[in-house]
């Protein structure tokens, strides 16, 4: 929350759109609408349904986007927005491994109030489009500037051949980091379809498949696409390219398949894009043997193959699939939670394996694309949560007290705590083979072993007994210096601007 860089600021009302932040939902929402962004923000409301958890409650949600752009070959990214936030989301993807700069355009109150700003981001766009170096440059409009009405729509589409996308990606319309992808993978393929109805594109690096395709939605580990593509294999098909895409000429592949596999089950926008070129869509993914069953019969069906293709298939791998499980069996019980939307899979895969999990938590809404693994799991007594909040996922955790808790930092800082073994979901398991037969025992091996560990968590609850907790913890010379009035002046002047807040719906 960015109050301070406006000390006079009592409460968040007080507060101008420049020094709003994370936690200033409402009020940025408010001023957006009033800016003239009322069309897209009801978009991202249809697209990104909120409720019970409706702001980030992890890192900013624009990462999502800004690590899809980064990670794209001759694709250029700038932000706009307040140098803290900037900061923040320069120094996260650095940390993880970014190889490019994180190009910046910062505003003060005078060029965000009159316009300045939006022809600063138009020159920079100009200066750094060079048809040699780059095919895309993405503009990204943070909190701030969305709230203010930057209309990055009014930046050209196209500058000497180097294409131009612009994007707002708020916390206060944005839920996820992962949703964020979805905002630039949707944005890029709708660039991309418009290229393609306007004449001839660019064929892909390898050259045309000459079997029909199955593009992929969702980030995943390299080897799966692998592993999906030989399972496609006998039914003729083959893997198309993963969305998000490494390079733009992969866009149009991606559209020019014969389905799509939702194998993440939150990318509404890209979806969108891919219905409105024509193609179906798969929901779920090959995880475990009645997923891989599943989905391959899906896949048959969405080609319209005979069902001895199918069959075919389903022979060739799922016996494999059930060897590699009961192989790697999993003993205990699991409590599931993460950001990333794979979450229900993994359940699926850990359920199989012979573990019991309980409690599923995911961040993501639900989708048509999950409802599947959503019945199957629902089927085997599962708590299913979507939207979750990290209320949510913590007292499942406190309340069924697992063998192993899979979560995001809150989560595993806590069940480590109440001597818990826990695991990072993205980590730790994100990073796995999920897919077929080389998916089937991937999780047993780190799980069991964090399971095992039952023992060390339980000795070091106990070394680290006595030394506090939450703002007292640590080591102190003397007592610790608690200034309880502070607090409660705090919990007020909170109390006030609720009440006000609330006075100000009534009106
Ligand atoms: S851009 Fe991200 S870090 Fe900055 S205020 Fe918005 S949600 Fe928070």
């Amino acid at each position: 929350m960015k109050d301070h860089l406006n000390p006079e600021a009592e409460t968040p009302q007080d507060a101008p759109a420049d020094a709003m932040g994370c936690h200033s939902k409402g009020e940025m929402a408010a001023a957006a609408r009033k800016a003239g962004q009322s069309e897209i923000l009801d978009q991202y409301a249809k697209d990104y349904p909120t409720g019970p958890h409706d702001q980030p409650q992890s890192m900013c949600p624009a990462f999502g986007s800004l690590r899809v752009g980064l990670r794209m070959k001759r694709v250029a990214t700038i932000l706009s927005g307040s140098a803290c936030c900037v900061y923040g989301l320069s120094f996260v993807s650095h940390f993880y491994g970014a190889r490019r700069s994180v190009g910046y355009v910062p505003f003060n109150s005078e060029t965000l109030v009159t316009g300045k700003l939006f022809e600063d981001i138009r020159e920079a766009v100009h200066d750094i489009a060079d048809p040699e170096k780059l095919d895309a440059i993405i503009v990204t409009n943070l909190c701030v500037p969305t709230a203010s009405g930057v209309p990055l729509r009014l930046l050209p589409s196209e500058i000497d051949g180097v294409r131009v996308v612009g994007i707002d990606v708020p916390g206060f319309g944005i839920p996820t980091h992962a949703e964020a992808k979805d905002v630039l993978a949707g944005a890029m393929l709708n660039y991309a379809r418009a290229e393609v109805k306007a004449g001839p594109v660019q064929a892909p690096v390898g050259g045309k498949s000459d079997r029909p395709t199955v593009t992929l939605l969702g980030e995943m580990f390299p080897a799966d696409p692998m592993m999906i593509g030989a399972m496609l294999a006998p039914m003729g098909l083959a893997v198309g390219p993963v969305v998000p895409c490494r390079e733009w000429r992969e866009l149009y592949s991606a559209l020019d398949c014969g389905a799509v596999a939702a194998i993440h089950p939150f990318y509404t926008a890209s979806i969108r894009e891919f219905q409105a070129a024509g193609r179906p869509i798969v929901g779920s993914a090959p995880v475990g043997h009645d997923g891989t069953a599943a989905w391959l019969a899906n896949i048959g069906a969405a080609f319209d193959l005979p069902a001895d293709r199918i069959a075919a298939a389903q022979n060739a791998f799922l016996p494999a699939i059930k060897g590699a499980l009961a192989a790697k069996p999993i003993k205990g019980t699991i409590t599931l939670s993460g950001y990333e939307g794979s979450e229900l899979l993994v359940a699926r895969l850990l359920i199989e394996s012979g573990a019991d999990v309980p409690y599923v938590g995911t961040a993501c809404p639900k989708t048509p694309w999950s409802a599947d693994d959503a019945a199957w799991l629902e089927d085997r007594g599962v708590k299913v949560k979507f939207r979750a909040s990290l209320e949510d996922d913590c007292s499942a955790m406190e309340a069924i007290r697992p063998d192993l808790a899979i979560g995001t930092t809150p989560v595993v800082q806590k069940g480590k705590q109440m001597g818990i073994p826990s695991l990072y979901f993205t980590n730790l398991i994100s990073a796995r083979p999920l897919m077929g037969p080389a998916g089937a025992g991937s999780l047993a091996e780190v799980v069991n072993a964090a399971i095992g560990n039952k023992g060390r968590m339980d000795s070091m609850r106990e070394f680290f007994e006595g030394v506090g907790s939450g703002d007292t913890a640590g080591v102190w010379e003397g007592s610790p210096n608690l200034q309880p009035q502070f607090r409660a002046l705090n919990a007020k002047k909170l109390e006030k601007a609720a009440r006000a807040r609330k006075a100000q719906e009534m009106i």
